[in-house]
């Protein structure tokens, strides 16, 4: 299953962290996760009791923040909400946009016991 390897790259990086603060155990995980990541953050939480067993993080919460769709318009500059399969500029139309927010696979921060 993707996600689990997922939550378990995630749970690498909180080891690491953990480490750097010499913390006993991770009370709780923030994660941001955008439609566009490729995550269902269903999918990740029923993977998440899976992945953290036997590691620091085994009686941790996992706070999944669901990003929006954000995109900014090349040619009229308006930043407006978008769909996944239409990342089209809410103002003008245009196609021509960039994205600023929906492709989040982020590890927000971690809430620990030292
Ligand atoms: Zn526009």
């Amino acid at each position: 299953m993707h996600e689990l390897s997922v939550c378990q790259s995630l749970l690498d990086q909180v080891n690491t962290i953990a480490a750097e603060h010499h913390a006993t155990s991770i009370e709780k995980i923030f994660l941001q996760v955008g439609p566009l990541s490729g995550v269902e953050p269903e999918l990740l939480q029923s993977a998440f009791p899976i992945a953290r067993a036997d590691s620091i993080a085994a009686g941790a919460e996992l706070v999944i923040q669901q990003m929006p769709i954000q995109v900014r318009c090349k040619t009229c500059h308006a930043e407006t909400a978008a769909k996944a399969n239409r990342l089209l500029c809410g103002e003008c139309g245009d196609w021509q946009t960039e994205l600023l927010s929906g492709d989040e696979l982020l590890l927000e921060r971690v809430e620990m016991l030292t």
